[in-house]
């Protein structure tokens, strides 16, 4: 388990001054383009939860949906989509959530989650945890509930885990400073 969270951690790559000055990006393409880094990631995840009952997993747009779907598939889960406004087709719920300037919002389809649906929620990365938190507050507006939140990547100097409380945070590697 070490090794392999290693060998996931070494093929995460820093990109400093992305998308603007003071960021350091975390690109997941290497470890994507990796069979079996790519598969040893869905593996670790879909492990943790096998028995834990998932109806759903749900991914944002769109990083999400590329660690969401396959997560999904390998758990034998429905696989719901949270997208940017204006791309979803359907009628649509939205959440709006805080970002260091202004806002962002964030739908989903009003009739993507069963009542009472036990969901996961699954992202490549939890910074803040406002993008997290604005998707569960989509999926109590939809009358499910929240399992748990997973991320290959965690920034955990950004206290994502406070923002999201009362719901559990899983990651499977952590940056404990820039
Ligand atoms: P937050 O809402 O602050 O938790 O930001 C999480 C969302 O922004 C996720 O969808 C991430 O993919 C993206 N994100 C935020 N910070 C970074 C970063 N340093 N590197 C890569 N993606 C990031």
């Amino acid at each position: 388990m070490e090794r392999e969270l290693a060998e996931i951690r070494g093929a995460i790559r820093d990109i400093p001054n992305f998308p603007k000055p003071g960021i350091v990006f975390k690109d997941i393409t290497p470890l994507l383009g990796n069979g079996r880094l790519f598969q040893q990631t869905i593996d670790l995840l879909a492990d943790r939860y096998r028995s834990r009952g998932i109806d759903t997993v749900l991914g944002i747009e769109s990083r999400g949906f590329i660690i969401g779907a396959a997560l999904a598939y390998s758990l034998g889960a429905g696989f719901c989509i949270v997208r940017k406004p204006g791309k979803l087709p359907y009628e649509t719920h939205s959440a709006s959530y805080e970002l260091e300037y202004g806002s962002d919002t964030l739908e989903v389809h009003r009739d993507a989650l069963s009542p009472g649906a036990r969901v996961l929620i699954a992202d490549d990365l939890v910074a803040t945890g406002g993008t997290a938190a604005a998707a569960s507050a989509l999926v109590s507006a939809l009358g499910a509930q929240v399992v748990e939140c997973a991320f290959v990547i965690e920034l955990s100097f950004l206290k994502a885990r406070e923002k999201l409380k009362p719901h559990a945070v899983f990651s499977l590697i952590q940056y404990d400073s820039e």
